[in-house]
């Protein structure tokens, strides 16, 4: 179905299918997220908010991304392509500038921000829940 789909559209439009298949479809966060359902946290998605985060706790005010190895630049797995290596340097640098910018206007808006690496979700999803429940529980023991 989506191949079918994919073959009626120009390269721009795939290219924007194919980010939003990534940011918001991608397996680890989808992991992730039943992992944290099955421990019986609740969370929103999609809210407009600064970088659209990938889940958020709203009455602890924690907002978690979980950022991919290679589009955010992990330390770990980052590698730089071998050609139009100045393009994906000035890639990177824009998405490092941007994850800064959202972190900025979440935590001034009262906002505590979890980033998790791909990484983590993939290889240690018990670490990565552990985070999450930390932050959100954490906050919310004296409410
Ligand atoms: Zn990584």
């Amino acid at each position: 179905m989506i191949g079918r789909m994919a073959d009626t559209m120009t390269p721009a439009q795939r290219s924007r299918c194919m980010a939003r298949v990534r940011s918001k479809h991608s397996g680890p966060e989808i992991r992730l997220r039943k992992a944290l359902w099955a421990k019986g946290l609740r969370y929103r998605l999609h809210q407009p908010l600064p970088g659209r985060p990938d889940m958020l706790f709203v009455r602890a005010r924690v907002a978690v991304f979980v950022d991919g190895c290679f589009w955010h630049g992990c330390p770990e797995h980052h590698t730089e392509p071998k050609t139009n290596s100045e393009f994906w340097r000035q890639k990177l640098q824009a998405n490092r500038a941007r994850d800064n910018r959202v972190n900025d206007e979440l935590q001034t808006a009262g906002w505590t921000v979890v980033r998790l690496w791909q990484h983590t979700v993939d290889s240690n999803i018990q670490n990565a829940v552990d985070t999450i429940i930390l932050e959100v529980r954490g906050q919310h023991q004296h409410d």
